[in-house]
């Protein structure tokens, strides 16, 4: 299948999680190109308002803004709740997210 890659621009790789495990998510990713029919992460669709087919598309998150540590100080962060941050697209793309 193919992915259609795209670079969006964000606030924050940061987000404050609601989860139990976690004071924060980073995903760095919206879409995730490995499109396991089992996920559950494809609710993702309805939130950014992606038509395409799970699996068919990967949002690369860029923020020209370094991380705030002093904020994580003492935090929990749960790295890729709803993508693969290991995805294939990181083996031959240089990423724009630095961290
Ligand atoms: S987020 Fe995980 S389960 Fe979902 S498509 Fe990617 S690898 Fe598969």
């Amino acid at each position: 299948m193919e992915v259609i890659e795209k670079i969006i621009q964000v606030k924050d790789y940061l987000t404050k999680s609601n989860l139990p495990a976690s004071d924060y998510v980073i995903n760095p990713y919206i879409g995730c190109p490995h499109g396991c029919k089992y996920c559950y992460a494809c609710f993702m669709k309805r939130f950014t308002k992606h038509n395409e087919e799970w699996g068919s598309f990967i949002d690369i998150k860029y923020c020209d803004k370094p991380l705030n540590k002093a904020k994580l100080k003492n935090k929990s962060v749960f790295l890729s709740s709803v993508t693969d941050c290991y995805n294939m697209f990181e083996k031959n793309t240089a990423s724009p997210v630095i961290f």
